[in-house]
């Protein structure tokens, strides 16, 4: 029976281009996990947007001397074509500044607030005297008082992860001129958290197969005892607040972002001509899974699954598989010092298979991981083109020249033939059930084991030496190696989608991988190959010393 399955995708602040850790850890995991789910023939949503508001976006406008709007604009552009490039199957990727989700924000907000989980409160808040005006978020840093790490930002704790109030930083000073704020009062209204805390622990406790890091930290941080929060704030940029009298208020990015989910979804119902199709995906059994990076966790598994308690009827995240983060040559990535390597940047030089193929093998899923150009290129060299690659190619191409460019009728199959097609099996079997559960690293290494066992059967076999004398046995031989590829092709096409649809017309099918189905079928005896062409490109071991040289600088 067919499963409805809600992928949910962070929302990237439209404030800078993206990078390979934001890439390796929230956005390539949903798309193998929505690429999977599609061929197994389950129902799949994926969706996600630009965050076009917030401090950082007000921030970086600042610094720029444009308005927030042309800034989310340019990124949200920027987005939209790495999205298509590095191939992220997105059925929507919208942002938050539409009618749609304005409205949508505003409603659940009113929703919240009739039920009593919204009230209204004064509370002491940051105020830079130089600069006149209240100091939201990330307007104010200063040391974390609970980690004591320096230059944290008044929104979350980069290095403790835990989310704050500015007036709860120690030596606070003014992003913009330094000074040190005062504190004054303000009206704002709160999200009523502490009304949620025994029910969140509850459910959460109930979450057994959530990463073990996601649930720890959230048990932690409930055990610990939720705070309300306040969620709007005193700035011009973002959601207005849907009650008279607090025209110089804006709702809070964080409260209206996690929304995005839903609005979103409604979105895409409408634009497929049935607007209530969004229930689908949000009531009754369908799953919905989060996919996001290790910082954004209290968000969504104890932020939004309040405000989804507080209203009702719509389904709980069922997972929320965060992923650690990547470092680069050995150091955190940084935004700040330059210290990254931008995905459009990539994307000008090199194909996108191999960078997935690199996440996907070595994805920060429970613990950080490093991203090198030296092992990207090794990678790319011993993994993708020496193990994958070239059994394909060498393959096609004898299979083409030595047999009219037919796929060769079968003899009758000896037992090693008959491991290796059942290893084939057994790999769909495997990867199936851990791409199931979001083990992406596991289930690459599966499908490259196979590639190994692939070539070792041809090694063995060696057809181009036998051809002249046993062709019967040749012809077996290159068909069994063309069935096991044919269906590496779809074990691989969730992780490498442009080569399995590139090997799929080369097997001489047509259409898309994405319209076949999770199953491995034999290739019909006599069907028309197309001539063969390479799916991988060796990497020059010159290029990693010249990367790595360019990030120096
Ligand atoms: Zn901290
Ligand atoms: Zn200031």
């Amino acid at each position: 029976m067919s499963e409805r399955i809600f992928v949910a995708v962070a929302w990237p602040y439209a404030n800078g281009s993206l990078h390979l850790g934001q890439f390796a850890g929230a956005y390539l995991p949903p798309d193998i996990f929505a690429r999977y789910h599609r061929l197994k023939g389950n129902e799949v949503l994926m969706v996600s947007g630009s965050d076009q508001h917030g401090t950082p976006i007000t921030l970086r406008a600042d610094q720029e001397g444009k308005k927030p709007g042309e800034i989310a604009a340019r990124y949200h552009q920027e987005f939209l074509d790495s999205w298509q490039k590095i191939g992220i199957s997105f059925d929507l990727f919208t942002s938050t500044d539409t009618p749609n989700h304005h409205k949508v924000a505003q409603d659940l907000f009113l929703t919240l607030k009739d039920k009593g989980y919204i009230y209204l409160d004064t509370t002491a808040l940051l105020y830079c005297p130089s600069c006149n005006r209240f100091l939201p978020d990330r307007y104010v840093e200063g040391t974390c008082p609970y980690c004591r790490f320096e230059g944290t930002r008044g929104d979350q704790c980069d290095n403790c992860g835990k989310p704050l109030n500015p007036v709860e930083l120690i030596d606070p000073y003014c992003r913009i001129c330094s000074a040190i704020p005062e504190v004054r009062e303000s009206e704002h209204f709160f999200l009523r958290l502490s009304a949620f805390n025994q029910q969140l622990l509850d459910w959460v406790k109930g979450q057994s197969h959530w990463k073990p890091n996601v649930l720890n930290f959230t048990i932690n941080l409930l055990t610990e005892g939720l705070k309300d929060r306040a969620i709007t704030r005193d700035i011009e940029w973002g959601i207005p607040v849907p009650v008279p009298g607090f025209d110089d208020k804006r709702i809070y990015v964080w409260f209206e972002a996690v929304i995005g989910y839903l609005s979103a979804s409604k979105e895409w119902a409408v634009s497929r001509g049935d607007e209530e199709r969004w229930r689908d995906f949000w009531q009754g059994d369908a799953k919905s899974y989060y996919f996001i990076g290790k910082d954004n966790i209290p968000f969504h598994t104890i932020i939004w699954p309040a405000m989804l308690m507080g209203c009702g009827g719509l389904n709980l995240p069922y997972d929320v598989p965060a992923n650690e983060f990547l470092t680069l040559e050995g150091r955190p990535l940084s935004t700040s010092r330059n210290w990254a390597i931008w995905l459009p940047d990539y994307l000008e030089r090199y194909d996108p298979d191999p960078l997935r193929y690199f996440l996907s093998a070595n994805m920060p899923e429970s613990g950080d991981t490093d991203f090198s150009w030296r092992e990207f290129v090794r990678r790319n060299n011993d993994e993708l083109v020496a193990t994958y690659g070239n059994l394909v190619h060498r393959v096609l191409t004898f299979t083409y020249r030595s047999f009219e460019g037919s796929v060769p009728a079968p003899g009758e199959l000896d037992e090693k033939s008959k491991v290796l097609l059942g290893k084939v099996e057994d790999a769909f079997a495997a990867i199936d059930r851990l791409l199931y559960r979001c083990r992406f690293r596991e289930a690459i290494r599966n499908a490259m084991s196979l590639a190994q066992e692939a070539n070792r059967y041809l090694d063995d076999k060696a057809p181009w030496k036998r051809i002249a004398e046993e062709r019967q046995d040749s012809a077996t031989s290159l068909y069994v190696a063309l069935s096991v590829i044919s269906g590496l092709k779809t074990l691989l096409y969730p992780f490498l989608p442009f080569s399995s649809q590139k090997l799929h017309r080369l097997l001489g099918f047509e259409g898309r991988v994405e319209d076949t189905s999770w199953a491995f079928t034999p290739l019909p005896a006599g069907q028309r190959l197309a001539p063969p062409e390479p799916l991988f490109t060796k990497l020059e071991e010159k290029i990693a010393a010249e990367e790595t040289a360019k990030l120096e600088r």
